[in-house]
């Protein structure tokens, strides 16, 4: 018996969002005397897949096809489930991502599993299956018990700091019954995300809203960021405006964020918004509006206009 993970892979390299996910999954299996399989579908190599085992799998299960490089969420349902069969798992673990949000869903209505979207915290077996996860877009938080004898979990991203270890996973591959139906998307084009840092591994965040007023002022935004070495991000309107790409904006119907640091310049602090950044560490606010509700979510404050605070801040971090 095994718990099983999804492992998300991109250009060669495994994401850092999925080595905290099988860290995750071996806290889990250690609590109940099980051994962790990790899924890697698409084609990546044996060498990076073994270094799997520094984070606590004992196994991977690989599906070399290379359709699988891409999300194709029946796919990459019917992979797991054929790895849970084989594993006798009554636990699957995916990220709190695009690609887990696509799958976890279809996993519990195939295998009639409860599901945990969003984990905080590993199961509290002294009371059930009980997990934490935030609920009302960030402002309560619930423990949710699965009783179901399958459970399906997403772990809402940088909720665990990672630590490696010696180790190193064996690797089978693993055979699964595709039908064209699985492949019913085609993609017909990618686009490379902008900035050298991928927004839901970085450790900083700078992070504009309609208060920059336009995307000719976004150099702003990035010069911080560059000094900073921080991703940058957006509030929604700042997206749907077409000042940034959709990928950036944050939220309860954008990505989630828990950095270090998240850097909110010109952004209201509406709840929405904070239901994607509420998890960061340190939050740092510069809105020109002293009544700004994201300052009572922030750790600092600056009131003033970003357009002029920016450079000073700027030309500060340089001279660090
Ligand atoms: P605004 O609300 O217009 O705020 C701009 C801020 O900039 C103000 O606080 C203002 O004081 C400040 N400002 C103006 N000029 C300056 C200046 N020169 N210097 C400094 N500060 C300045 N929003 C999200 O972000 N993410 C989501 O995922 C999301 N999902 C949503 C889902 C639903 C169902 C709904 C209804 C809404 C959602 N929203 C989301 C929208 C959300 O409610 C807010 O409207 C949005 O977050 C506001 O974006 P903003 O703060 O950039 O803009």
């Amino acid at each position: 018996m095994s718990v099983v993970v999804l492992v998300e892979h991109t250009e060669g390299n495994i994401k850092k969002k999925s080595l905290e996910a099988i860290q995750y999954a071996a806290g889990i299996a250690q609590k109940t005397g099980t051994t962790v399989s990790a899924v890697v579908l698409g084609t990546l190599a044996d060498n990076v897949m073994q270094d799997l085992g520094q984070y606590g799998a004992q196994k991977v299960l690989h599906v070399p096809d290379a359709r699988l490089n891409q999300l194709h969420a029946r796919a990459y349902t019917n992979a797991l489930i054929t790895a849970a069969q084989k594993e006798d798992s009554k636990i699957i673990i995916a990220l709190h991502d695009i690609n887990g949000r696509a799958v976890a869903p279809r996993l519990s209505a195939k295998l009639k599993a409860g599901l945990v979207a969003g984990a905080l915290s590993y199961p509290d077996l002294t009371n059930g299956f009980a997990i934490k996860k935030q609920v009302f877009s960030g402002k309560a938080f619930a423990y949710v018990n699965i009783t179901s004898d399958v459970k399906v979990i997403t772990l809402m991203l940088n909720t665990f700091p990672l630590s490696k270890t010696e180790g190193s996973a064996s690797i089978q591959k693993l055979d699964v019954n595709f039908s064209d139906k699985d492949f019913g998307i085609r993609v017909k084009e990618t686009n490379k995300i902008t900035g050298d840092i991928q927004l839901a591994d970085a450790q900083l965040v700078v992070s504009g809203g309609r208060g920059m007023k336009g995307p000719e002022n976004w150099g702003l935004i990035e010069g911080l960021a560059k000094e900073l070495g921080a991703a940058t991000a957006c509030s929604r309107p700042v997206a749907d405006a077409h000042w940034r790409p959709h990928h950036e904006h944050v939220g309860q119907t954008g990505g989630t964020v828990r950095p270090d640091l998240y850097i909110a310049v010109g952004i209201s602090g509406a709840i929405q918004h904070l239901a994607g950044v509420s998890g960061s560490k340190t939050i740092v606010v510069i809105n020109k509006d002293p009544e700004a509700p994201f300052f009572k979510a922030a750790n600092y404050g600056v009131v003033g206009d970003a357009l002029e605070i920016l450079p000073r801040l700027t030309q500060a971090v340089e001279k660090f």
